[in-house]
């Protein structure tokens, strides 16, 4: 273990190039820096999940990697990680990151950020862990998706509790002060 300071795990896309949501990493990455936290990530140095990793480390935070080994290669493993954890597979992955974290943060990602986002705020909801459940999102990547699950809760698909359980905000100093310790 590379140290106790407070573990934020962000989820974000392993696959866009697209110039803002790495901008957006860049600044999450140097915020968790500027705090002196920590970060934990899927471990890969590719796209945002790179972005926010190298981002972090510039700004003086320990980072931890948790990569399965079949993607070791495709996501290139972040070998620059304080700690650089190889899981047999992606549950395990996913097990030691939701273990390693304090709090959870998901920035605009595809099918793999929404099933671990999904993961932690469903965790949340049910009583499983009382860490921080945060979004952030600038640019509205998430509104459908936001405006599809009120519309479930509006015919009783989702209950208010479970929506109340995550704090989606557009502002990045927002988001922090959701994901402080003590929230
Ligand atoms: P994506 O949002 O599709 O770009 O994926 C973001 C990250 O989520 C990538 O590093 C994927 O490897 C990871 N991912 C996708 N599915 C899972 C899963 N079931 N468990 C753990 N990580 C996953």
């Amino acid at each position: 273990m590379v140290s106790d300071s407070y573990s934020v795990c962000v989820y974000c896309s392993a696959s866009i190039g697209d110039p803002a949501a790495l901008e957006l990493s860049r600044q999450v990455g140097a915020e968790i820096g500027r705090r002196g936290w920590q970060l934990v990530s899927g471990g890969g140095n590719v796209s945002m999940m790179g972005a926010v990793a190298t981002a972090a480390r510039a700004a003086g935070a320990k980072t931890v990697g948790v990569i399965p080994k079949k993607l070791v290669h495709r996501e290139m493993a972040d070998v620059d990680s304080d700690e650089l954890i190889v899981t047999d597979s992606m549950r395990e992955r996913k097990q030691v990151m939701d273990e390693r974290a304090d709090a959870f943060l998901t920035l605009p990602g595809g099918i793999g950020t929404l099933e671990e986002f999904f993961e932690t705020w469903t965790g949340a909801y049910l009583g499983m862990h009382d860490k921080p459940v945060v979004v952030l999102d600038p640019d509205g990547h998430y509104r459908g998706l936001f405006a599809w699950l009120e519309e479930l809760r509006e015919r009783g698909y989702a209950g208010r509790e479970a929506m109340d359980r995550v704090i989606v905000t557009g502002d990045l100093a927002e988001a922090f002060e959701a994901l402080r310790p003590g929230r």
